[in-house]
């Protein structure tokens, strides 16, 4: 299993109200011949949205299926007796990102009902380590993950409970039979409609959401929601600037002929540009706090997660915070505002204000 299987969008971490499920058990009809289903996620996400289109021939392509969890299968199981699908009716599964709440289900579904499965290239390798890690792969991941939280500050006593609470670490994925990747700027087709492929990193390295120009409509992933800050984190062996680029991404799709968009969580919305300023709004607000926090005192990342959410944070939600925190830390380091403190070897790595 790969390092970025742990993120997912969460709510604030400490905030972690189960979502009552609007779920209609059957696909709803939207706009531009669009039909979303909303296969069950336990935990306070509640559902992933997904997308299905059916093309002139009569074959399906669908977005982001969702978690391989038995609810989420017999949700399908439905589905696909009302659209009346037999083996053949998908001609592809497009997954925005390698998570396991939208690629879990992704194997199954091509298995039974055909299709390719098609992701950014920069997605591929993680997809394929999450969708059949083997056992050694698995502990090799983990001991890399141990020496990220020691490194990080968190007590050797707290790890093992840190990994154990975390829902979505223990979550597999269906095997994958045949990968295709995208790249930036990609065309294709999402039904009947023409698709473009948009590279848009941030919350994973290799996160896509796709633009149909005709209908102007922007699926989103996880890139864009409503309500929902998408996690952005620095994860273990993370050399990029997960930040930088996700706030690179937002601007990207700031002059982006777009309606509506239909993200992969909670509600569609249709005001883009509004919901991109306070994305953006909210990382600069953030990166403000961690900045204070940091002013009042040399800290591990691990203290700071406490400084800055709460100081009852959720052993659940610890994890993302920790991975967020050190996103916002690499944007300060990189900007000259903080700087590492030099420790003994085997310390863990604490920062300070410049
Ligand atoms: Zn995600
Ligand atoms: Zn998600």
């Amino acid at each position: 299993m790969d390092d970025h299987a742990l993120s997912h969008p969460g709510d604030r971490p400490g905030a972690a109200a189960p979502q009552p499920l609007p779920q209609p058990e059957r696909p709803e009809r939207l706009e531009a011949g669009l039909l979303r289903l909303r296969p069950p996620v336990p935990g306070p996400l509640g559902w992933t949205n997904s997308y299905l289109a059916r093309d002139e021939d009569g074959r399906w392509s669908v977005l982001d299926p969702g978690l391989d969890w038995p609810p989420a299968r017999r949700l399908w199981e439905s589905a696909a007796r009302e659209l009346a699908w037999a083996k053949g009716a998908i001609r592809e599964v497009v997954v925005s990102h390698f998570h396991p709440d939208h690629l879990g289900l992704a194997g199954w579904l091509v298995e039974r009902w055909g299709g390719r499965v098609l992701a950014h290239a920069r997605e591929l390798p993680l997809i394929r380590r999450v969708a059949s890690p083997s056992p050694a792969e698995r502990e090799r991941y983990l001991a890399v993950l141990r020496a990220y939280l020691v490194e990080n500050g968190v007590p050797g006593g707290e790890t093992e409970a840190l990994l154990e609470a975390n829902p979505l670490i223990a979550r597999a994925s269906s095997p994958l039979p045949r990968l295709e990747a995208l790249h930036d700027g990609a065309l294709f087709r999402f039904g009947p409609h023409r698709a473009v492929a948009l590279w848009t990193p941030g919350h994973t390295a290799g996160h896509l959401c796709l633009h149909l120009p005709e209908p102007a409509l922007l699926l989103s992933g996880d890139h864009v929601l409503e309500r929902i800050t998408p996690n952005v984190s620095l994860w273990p062996g993370g050399a990029g600037e997960p930040l930088e680029e996700y706030l690179g991404s937002l601007r990207r799709l700031e002059r982006l002929p777009v309606s509506r968009v239909l993200p992969a969580h909670r509600e569609s919305l249709d005001d883009l540009a509004a919901r991109l300023a306070q994305l953006q709004a909210h990382h600069r607000e953030r990166l403000e706090r961690c900045h204070e926090a940091v002013a009042r005192g040399p800290a591990t990342a691990y203290e700071l997660v406490f400084r800055l959410f709460s100081p009852e944070v959720a052993r659940t939600q610890q994890l993302f915070a920790l991975g967020e925190t050190l996103a916002h830390l690499r944007w300060l380091e990189r900007h000259g505002r903080i700087r590492r403190l030099a420790g003994k070897p085997g310390d863990p790595v604490r920062f300070a204000a410049r």
